[in-house]
């Protein structure tokens, strides 16, 4: 918890390829708070909903299923399990199957206020049992905690991005992995556009560019904004 028991909560936002999610982790470690990834809800509700043969053109149904969810999430940034019904899906939700499928998912307006109703009462509950908490996605500087005590966009170029996710995917950044990377992570982006702004930073949000930043010198970036926001050094919270 920090001097003043305010807990350190801490959203950041991006697109794919950003380095979002490895960051984010990162970050959290380092501050020794827990962690949300709020784009692992989404997509366990399109593995959930294709599990249980839900259309996910559906969208009344996509909603029931919204609602019924039985997710397990883990919080700490080092074990990312994630069990939906008590099945382990944590390899199963990252497949190319369910990023192509997300965004129906995703772009469905009566599916998003309930999970954002449970990133918030995540982020609550963490954050009271880990003193702070890193909640990631594309709506969270803006949508579910415009609040945060730390917000940020973690912005890189398209070149950068699709290399990432490439050699990530893939194995490789050749030209045709590069190809094939394209949808999951422009289209991806065009379709979440439509429900969320992440391109731009809001008001009171500060934009860290990881394009020319390694891994290391990306999770530095952020938690000097991090100390510079709200005066916090990765040892406050130990
Ligand atoms: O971050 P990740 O790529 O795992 O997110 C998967 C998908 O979940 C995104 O493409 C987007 O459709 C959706 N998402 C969202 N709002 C968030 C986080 C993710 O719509 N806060």
């Amino acid at each position: 918890m920090s001097r003043d028991q305010t807990p350190l909560t801490i959203a950041i936002d991006g697109p794919s390829g950003s380095g979002k999610s490895s960051v984010s982790k990162a970050v959290a470690d380092r501050l020794g708070v827990g962690y949300l990834d709020t784009g692992a809800m989404y997509r366990a509700l399109t593995w959930w909903c294709l599990d249980q043969g839900v259309e996910l053109t559906d969208e009344a149904a996509v909603v029931i299923a919204a609602q019924a969810l039985p997710l397990e999430l883990a919080t700490d940034p080092q074990d990312q399990r994630v069990l939906v019904g008590g099945t382990d899906v944590t390899a199963d939700i990252r497949t190319t199957a369910i990023s192509s499928e997300v965004s129906k998912v995703a772009t469905n307006t009566g599916v998003r206020p309930i999970l954002q109703q449970a990133q918030r009462d995540r982020m609550t509950a963490i954050a009271a049992e880990t003193g702070g908490v890193v909640a990631e996605g594309r709506d969270i500087t803006t949508v579910v905690a415009p609040d945060a005590l730390v917000r940020i966009l973690l912005t890189a170029s398209e070149d950068a991005r699709l290399r990432r996710r490439s050699a990530e995917v893939h194995g490789n950044a050749d030209e045709e992995a590069i190809a094939a990377t394209r949808d999951q992570v422009l289209r991806r982006d065009r379709d979440d556009s439509a429900v969320s702004q992440f391109t731009v930073a809001a008001d009171g949000v500060v934009t860290v560019d990881t394009s020319d930043l390694d891994f290391d010198e990306s999770v530095e970036a952020v938690l000097a904004v991090v100390a510079s926001v709200a005066g916090h050094t990765q040892s406050d919270t130990r």
